[in-house]
């Protein structure tokens, strides 16, 4: 569970990430000799105020890839 930075309340959780237009997801890469994807990125929305908050859908990929 995760809550707003902002108001604290509960967010809903494990949205996908779209780029308007497209059906493409947002990836985030690493960089160097690896060049490890890191996992797909999803989207956490506060139905309070409205912010959201992207997050890693598996972290601990990162913490095996960087040493
Ligand atoms: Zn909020």
């Amino acid at each position: 569970m995760r809550n707003c930075l902002r108001c604290e309340k509960e967010m809903v959780e494990d949205l996908d990430i779209k780029v308007e237009g497209a059906a493409y997801g947002v990836k985030v890469t690493e960089q160097g000799i690896f060049k490890g994807n890191l996992g797909k990125v999803k989207c956490a929305v506060c139905p309070e105020c409205g912010y959201i908050e992207p997050y890693i859908e598996d972290p601990s990929k990162i913490k095996i890839n960087s040493k």
